[in-house]
């Protein structure tokens, strides 16, 4: 984190419970993901920030598993996420699952009953909902409200040994029927379920609900900050009755935004949609917004910490530009990624005045942003592939490439002058014809000639063909799960662009799945998992330039 940036309000909080001693000035606190998904920029943040502020103020960070919901989860979900987090550059102080606390959330829910404070409610769903009243009116009653303790301790018991159904029964915390804030309105902490559980198997048929699961959790950790994101403002004062009532760790909890990124989408509902009605080619397809589809597409973790600190985090709703995490790609990248030479739509320049057959092996700057980013060989010959858009018939003034009479310079290479062109029936130039100027070499170059142009080039004989895959946003449109309709109607249909068999210079044969490069003035890209020696697969992450235009202010909220 830079140190130079002001306090965000969560390290203000933070410092002056320190000053105060609270809790001796002990720091604690954790990652909470439900196993039902991938992780995605907005968990990052999350991530962070969490795992960020325990290393700030020398305290820990857990990271802990949500899985109190037997329905959606799935161990697939499990590994993915400890492995992004690791990859981000992170490291739980400990590994704890929400199901590993059922037996103490069932001696918290007998105590808040023995305590009066809890009563089996023999209402169907529905007739609880009518029962809820509405902001205006406050709620009714249940009948079963003042059962005795001897019965509700009873009935509970029989819930937890399956003489019930789903849905027969449930916990209700009793509360305040009458709250202003709904959530107090005797909210329900226990329902059955007859469903096998990742990891506690068919122990249970009753599940905690959220609310009685959360809280509890981070005070058996003894976590000291509990942050979440601001739909749970309203569950606070649970959060509190619980830990009150129940006489527990008083953790706290603090509500930060939601990370939401423009031209895509975030919540995993929408992200499963995608995935299983095929929109994309998995949870880890380049053009999704998680973690898994960043690694793969080339984003580095230093990146996506950056963007996360350079964004910060915000007390109201707002949506982050995806420029900026580009922005954050790109910058990473200029350091570290070596600048190779790619010819993505080729087209032959025959150098007339080169030997056949001779092969000049020329040294190539690696990195210019890494004085130790050392050299590679670029075999020069008299064949060379350009790309396409380099040359023009009748180029316009200020043509800095190739055209009838003009000259450029081959990066790494020579000067060449275009003397005369071919094209076939159809019109498409084949074959351009150059002589270079052998006193142009470059480092070595005595020739006075000074020219505007430089381009990149792979000699013809010595190319390997790769396929390349171009990504671009999956969505057209700023927010797609504000626009009318569904928003997998706002997909760009041009989010990814296949080039079978380009040619790219053979120092790029032995690159390895994560590999990433700046292909010259094309852009930076990465091998893809899919790629085998036999069969180079490489992925565009992100373009030289934001091809879309608006402008990138750091530090948008
Ligand atoms: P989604 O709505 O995408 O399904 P979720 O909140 O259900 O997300 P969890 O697995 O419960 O996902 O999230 C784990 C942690 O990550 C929570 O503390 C949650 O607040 C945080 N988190 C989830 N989405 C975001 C986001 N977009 N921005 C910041 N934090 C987030
Ligand atoms: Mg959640």
């Amino acid at each position: 984190m830079s140190e130079e940036r002001s306090l965000n309000f969560l390290e203000e909080i933070i410092e002056t419970d320190i000053a105060e001693g609270k809790n001796g000035g002990r720091i604690h606190t954790r990652f909470p993901p439900e196993p039902n998904g991938y992780l995605h920029i907005g968990h990052a943040t999350s991530i962070c920030l969490n795992f960020g502020l325990a290393k700030r103020y020398n305290g820990q960070c857990n990271l802990r598993f949500d899985d109190t919901n037997p329905t959606t989860e799935e161990t697939e979900y499990v590994e993915s996420i400890k492995k992004d987090i690791q990859w981000l550059g992170f490291q739980w102080d400990n590994l704890f699952f929400a199901s590993d606390y059922f037996d103490q959330l069932y001696a918290f829910a007998v105590t808040l009953i023995k305590k009066g404070l809890a009563y089996v409610d023999d209402s169907t769903s529905e007739q609880i909902a009518a029962m809820k009243g509405s902001l205006v009116e406050p709620g009714t009653n249940s009948p079963y409200r003042d059962r005795s303790i001897e019965e509700n301790m009873q009935l509970f018991e029989d819930m937890r040994a399956g003489k019930y159904k789903d849905g027969e029964k449930v916990l209700r915390a009793k509360v305040d029927m009458a709250s202003p804030n709904l959530l107090l309105r005797d909210p329900i902490i226990y329902r059955i379920k007859h469903e096998h559980h990742h990891r506690t198997g068919d122990k249970w048929c009753i599940y905690p609900m959220y609310d009685f699961a959360h809280g509890q959790s981070d005070s058996i950790e003894k976590i000291t900050h509990s942050i979440c994101t601001l739909e749970f403002v309203p569950h606070r004062a649970l959060y509190d009755w619980f830990i009150e009532k129940l006489e527990i760790f008083p953790s706290k909890q603090y509500e930060f935004a939601r990370r939401n990124v423009s031209y895509t989408v975030m919540s995993k509902r929408k992200l499963l949609q995608l995935v299983n009605e095929k929109h994309v080619s998995g949870w880890d397809d380049p053009r999704m917004p998680t973690i898994s589809g960043m690694r793969r597409r080339g984003y580095t973790a230093v990146a996506l910490r950056q963007f996360s600190d350079t964004v910060g985090i915000a007390k109201r709703d707002n949506l982050t530009d995806l420029g900026l995490l580009e922005f954050c790609v790109r910058e990473d990248l200029n350091k570290i990624a070596n600048r190779v030479m790619a010819v993505l739509d080729p087209v032959k320049v025959i150098i007339t005045n080169f030997p056949e057959g001779k092969t000049e092996e020329l040294n190539a700057e690696n990195n210019p942003e890494d004085p130790n980013g050392g050299t590679r060989i670029m075999p020069f010959t008299r064949e060379l592939w350009i790309e396409r858009e380099d040359f023009m018939e009748n180029p316009p003034k200020k043509f800095f490439r190739l055209g009838l009479g003009l000259m450029v310079r081959l990066k790494s290479a020579y000067i060449i002058k275009c003397e005369d062109f071919k094209k076939d029936e159809a019109g498409n130039v084949t074959e351009i014809h150059c002589t270079y100027i052998p006193e142009s070499r470059s480092g070595q170059d005595t020739s006075g000639i000074h020219v505007k142009g430089t381009m990149h080039w792979v000699s013809v004989p010595h190319a390997k063909t790769a396929e390349v895959r171009l990504y671009d946003r999956l969505f057209k449109v700023e927010n797609p799960a504000m626009e009318e309709g569904d928003f997998k109607d706002y997909i760009n249909p041009d989010s990814r662009l296949v080039i079978p068999a380009a040619y790219i210079e053979p120092a790029l044969a032995d690159a390895k799945p994560g590999d990433r490069f700046q292909f010259l003035r094309k852009g930076y890209f990465c091998a893809d998992t899919d790629s085998t020696p036999e069969k180079l697969v490489f992925n565009r992450t992100v373009q030289l330039k934001d091809p879309w235009a608006k402008e990138v202010k750091k530090g948008d909220k």
